[in-house]
């Protein structure tokens, strides 16, 4: 059970609800997020849900009988939109593009990027300053210093950046530089990590985990706006199997599923997903008709030189191509 407290409220006020919750023989958890103050009650008995529902204090109330609560569409049915400001927003209504190089490499690279970018009126650019790699002797990404000259160039041409971090202790010294905080597949259950940043307060996209489930994805979900972060995206990045033809399977079923589970927007990463540069165009374009709200993907001035994942890079040419086609896609299924 759910219940949205009235803002403001008194402690008072609260600690009656408080009492009556348990006395119902329920367990109330206090969730204070940007936007709004509940009480998540986690119990099994029947009851009369209007002797909660008619107290003084409650805003609103609802039983949601998913393990996740918050982010479950049985609660909100409303989809959630998340402002980055300067009018950059993510969510139901628009379809939203983010591009740019697996790693941050160069001031020259953020910069031919930014200008890629902005030709073709794309607002958000990705880039990894920490990377996650599968070996130790990999390029590892430039960090901090990468990450502060990435945010410079993207501020002062009107563009919002999304990067990864991938340990608690980076959250504090990213947080000034970033607009929104990447979780990446490997991270998809540090339940530290999630705690952590629901407590920072900048939109998080959160990645499926390379075996996760969607129930899975959806309580790591819950751990960041339990803690008091609402702005939350999901990303379906593809998941492993037992095909050996392609780098992961782009599970495009999740899409439709979790929109209907979920209010939070629903991005796809094709270049993960199928991690092959010739497909990632068709994939991206299938998550358009799948319902994704948004397609998260790789591009570089030269791909054959990128530091990591070049294999499933965009060039330029085919990159501006793909923003060109998934306009064209997303208004042809909103005229469905
Ligand atoms: C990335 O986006 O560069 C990345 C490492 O993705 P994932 O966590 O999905 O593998
Ligand atoms: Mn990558």
């Amino acid at each position: 059970m759910i219940i949205q407290l009235q803002q403001g409220i008194s402690a008072d006020v609260k600690e009656n609800i408080l009492q009556k919750v348990e006395a119902i023989g329920y367990k109330a958890n206090e969730v204070i997020t940007q936007d709004a103050h509940y009480l998540v009650a986690i119990g099994k008995k029947e009851f009369d849900i209007r002797s909660i529902g008619k107290l003084a204090g409650v805003a609103d109330i609802h039983r949601v009988s998913d393990e996740y609560k918050l982010i479950s569409r049985k609660w909100r049915v409303e989809p959630t939109r998340i402002d980055l400001g300067d009018g950059v927003t993510i969510g139901e209504g628009q379809f939203s593009i983010m591009a740019g190089p697996c790693s941050i490499e160069s001031e020259k690279q953020i910069e031919l990027v930014v200008q890629h970018l902005k030709e073709n009126n794309v607002k958000i650019m990705r880039g990894g300053v920490f990377k996650p790699r599968s070996s130790p002797y990999a390029f590892r990404g430039m960090g901090l210093e990468g990450l502060q000259m990435f945010y410079r160039i993207c501020q002062e041409n009107g563009i919002k950046i999304i990067t990864e971090v991938m340990q608690v202790s980076q959250i504090e010294e990213m947080i000034d530089f970033v607009d929104v905080f990447q979780v990446g597949a490997r991270n998809s259950q540090n339940f530290n990590l999630l705690d952590s940043l629901g407590e920072a307060q900048k939109p998080v996209l959160l990645k499926r985990g390379i075996s996760g489930t969607i129930e899975e994805l959806l309580q790591a979900a819950e751990y960041i706006f339990s803690n008091g972060n609402e702005k939350i995206m999901l990303c379906e990045r593809g998941i492993r199997g037992y095909e050996k033809a392609y780098r992961n399977i782009l599970d495009l079923n999740a899409v439709p599923v979790l929109k209907e589970k979920t209010h939070l927007p629903v991005i796809v990463d094709p270049s993960h997903g199928i991690g092959l540069r010739d497909y990632v165009a068709d994939m991206a374009l299938a998550a358009v008709m799948a319902g994704a709200d948004g397609v998260i993907y790789e591009t570089h001035q030269k791909p054959e030189e990128a530091f990591s994942d070049g294999q499933q890079t965009l060039n330029f040419i085919e990159s501006e191509r793909l923003i060109r086609r998934m306009r064209q896609a997303y208004e042809l299924r909103e005229s469905f």
